[in-house]
Order: C-alpha cells, then structure tokens, then sequence
C-alpha cells in the first residue's frame, strides 16, 4: 500500500511539518488476525510523527484510512478487558458524579466501544448515547442494552447525532479524540451537540510521560494526536472550547483527562500556565530533544535484544506478557517475531487464538506457561506489571522477568 504523508498541521494549517520520531513500518496496532486468515497481509505504513514548527502540535505523518483501522479487522479492545480497566473506569464514572449531577442528564459517549462506562452511567440514571467506529464494539455494547450507532465521529456525523438524540449535557470521549484523523471537525462535532452548560470530558496518554519514560510503544497508526496541555488548550480553543479542568492519572502509563466547556461558561480553575511551562521546561519543542529520545530508545532496543539472544543461546522460551496495541509497536520495532518469541498470553477472549500483525506471534490463555521449564516472561503490558509479575509468578514461579 503506498504511503500517503500529512502535509499540514491538523491544528493549525500550518505546512511547517518537523519529523521528531521514525519508527520504522508498522502496521495497524489493534490489528489481531484469527488464525484461520493467517496468510492475510497485513498494511504496512511508516511510523513517523511531525512537530509542528508554527503551534508545536504533534502528530502522526502517514494518512491512514479509519475505516482500515477499526472495520476491516474486528477491533479486539474491550472497556472491560481487565479488572484494572474496569475499576479505572468505575472511578472515572465517580470523579464524573461529583463534577455534576448525571441523573436524568444526557450523556454522548464517543469511542463507547462495548458500553462499559455508558452502563454504569446508566444504572446512575443517566440518558446515555454510544458512538463508535467499530461495528464489532456496538453490536457487543447493544447486548448490554446500551443505545448505540456506529459512526467515524466528525462535524458531519454530529449532524445526525443531533437528529436524533438532540443535544448533550456531558460528552465523554475517552481515548478516541486522540484517534481522530481530523480532530479540528472532531471538536466542532463536540461544540455542535453540546449544551450550552455542558461538560466535554475526555482523556488519552500523556505525551510528556510517555517520552520521559521512553516509552515510544504509545505511538501507534490508530493514535494520529500526541498531546501536551499545551497543544490540548491551543486546539481547544481553535474551535472555540477551553480547559476548565485538567489533570493527569497513571492509566496506560500516563494520561491526561481534560473537562471543558464552551467558551463563555465556567472560569477555568487550574493553574494552566503552570503545567504549560513545566511542559516548555523539558524541551519537548526541540527537535535536538527528539535525537537524543531516538538514541536512548535504540540504545535500550540494543540491550532488551542482547538479553534475549543470550537467554535463547540457554535454551529458554521466551513469551510476552499482554497483547495491547503497544506491544505490537514494541515486537515490530524491535524485530521480534515469532521466531524468537513462542507466544504472548493475554486474558481477553476477544484476542486468544489470533496472531499479532506482522510478527505473527500466536496469543494463548496464561494458563500456557504452566509446564514450561526455562521460561523468559517480556512484560509487554508494563502499565500494569506489578500486577502482571504477581500471575506470573503464581502460574510459573521460576519464571524470569524481562521488563521492557
Ligand atoms: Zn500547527
């Protein structure tokens, strides 16, 4: 498939564009493949995200088409893939109550996927809304009784939302903003069906962690936005929304969760400019910070591999812990396939018996790791490896570690 590149900032127009990160060809990172269409070919594009040198926003180079990302192959995340995801999300809806009384309110949920939040929103006594693009997600969240519509959310899409539903008194959009392929349209979709009162709530992986941690796995086609609050404030207001609240949490590693309103209600009520240049501190505008991340990272990559090579030369398997969409930007940059690795286990049914792209590494039960002898568990899932470690070393209590 050829590689078709963004030639303008998604949030300013600017054709100012700067590569500060290139990681390779990488196909889709939720893209699991059953195992009955293994000889699929996967798409491969290039992974490479641009610096905007005008408005400093962050975002992926290659145009990949949503539909391809979340259609073709059944998207395999669920709200309700863990119990660490599920209670993340129970506390969400809780944080959401003591923000504002829910009973009876309307609430849009974008990026609903299986309905778990919306169904806890429910039961609260709210009149609830699931968006999503994977038909897959709303049929599961239809199940749970959860009135849903399969929709790529944009300004187009909030039209008929609107139709239909009118208008919104809390818009939630977690991890979803940060995939739209237009956030600009996304956002004036958000001002479109929302109350004039209302809240837009969302959260996704804050950028400044994940490169402080060096964790470069967060980067995958599906994420097209890479957010600081500097670059959420400045696209908010672009499109005529601001910050009242934003706060950062330890889910997938490092979020960030924004509240705003419409511009001329609630006075925003956090030291904004605080966090902004604490952000500007650490030079992440700079593209000479982005060559040092792109040695420290392919330095580390050099080391994991040594490590592995020597424990497979001791004849120990080698297995991954967790088959998330990062660790299929993990596997693929750092060139380990099937050969290397036997399997990843993971405890979502909608993953086992499918294959990773590109790597085709088969993902079994943990329950797989049972009997072997020289096992080296790779924490893929490092957001929640002390929890990870613990199973592990329940199931298998020789195992050794590799932390990523
Ligand atoms: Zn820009």
């Amino acid at each position: 498939m050829k590689s078709i590149f963004r030639k303008k900032c998604l949030s300013c127009g600017s054709k100012n564009l700067n590569e500060i990160i290139n990681l390779g060809d990488h196909s889709f990172a939720d893209r699991f493949i059953p195992i009955k269409r293994k000889k699929i070919k996967d798409p491969k594009f290039p992974l490479i995200l641009d610096l905007c040198k005008k408005c400093k926003f962050i975002q992926s180079k290659a145009i990949t088409n949503p539909k391809d990302r979340y259609v073709n192959m059944d998207y395999s995340y669920t709200s309700a893939n863990s119990t660490y995801s599920k209670s993340h999300w129970k506390s969400f809806s809780k944080i959401l109550e003591q923000e504002t009384n829910i009973k009876n309110k309307k609430i849009i949920e974008i990026g609903s996927n299986d309905g778990f939040l919306l169904s806890i929103l429910k039961k609260k006594g709210a009149k609830v809304l699931g968006v999503d693009a994977s038909n897959f997600m709303v049929n599961l969240s239809k199940r749970k009784k959860i009135n849903s519509v399969q929709a790529i959310f944009d300004f187009k899409e909030s039209i008929k939302i609107k139709n239909k539903f009118g208008k919104a008194d809390i818009i939630i959009a977690n991890n979803v903003f940060n995939h739209s392929n237009q956030p600009a349209s996304f956002l004036k979709g958000i001002y479109n069906i929302l109350n004039n009162k209302g809240l837009f709530i969302f959260e996704q992986p804050y950028f400044l962690k994940s490169l402080t941690t060096l964790k470069f796995d967060q980067i995958y086609h599906e994420h097209i936005s890479y957010f600081t609050a500097r670059n959420i404030d400045s696209i908010l207001k672009r499109n005529s929304l601001k910050i009242y609240k934003i706060k950062m949490n330890n889910y997938h590693g490092g979020s960030i969760r924004t509240i705003a309103t419409k511009e001329n209600y609630k006075k925003i009520n956090v030291n904004l400019r605080k966090i902004i240049k604490l952000e500007n501190k650490k030079n992440i505008y700079n593209l000479k910070f982005y060559k040092k991340i792109m040695y420290k990272i392919n330095n580390k990559k050099k080391v994991l591999l040594n490590k592995i090579d020597n424990l497979i030369s001791k004849n120990y398997t080698i297995i991954g812990i967790g088959a998330g969409a990062k660790s299929n930007t993990f596997l693929t940059y750092y060139g380990l396939n099937n050969n290397k690795i036997k399997f990843l286990t993971d405890s979502s049914k909608f993953k086992k018996n499918k294959l990773t792209p590109i790597t085709r590494i088969p993902i079994k039960d943990d329950s797989a790791i049972v009997k072997i002898n020289k096992l080296a568990c790779i924490i893929l899932s490092w957001n929640i490896s002390k929890m990870v470690i613990k199973k592990i070393k329940k199931i298998n209590n020789k195992a050794i570690i590799i932390k990523t």
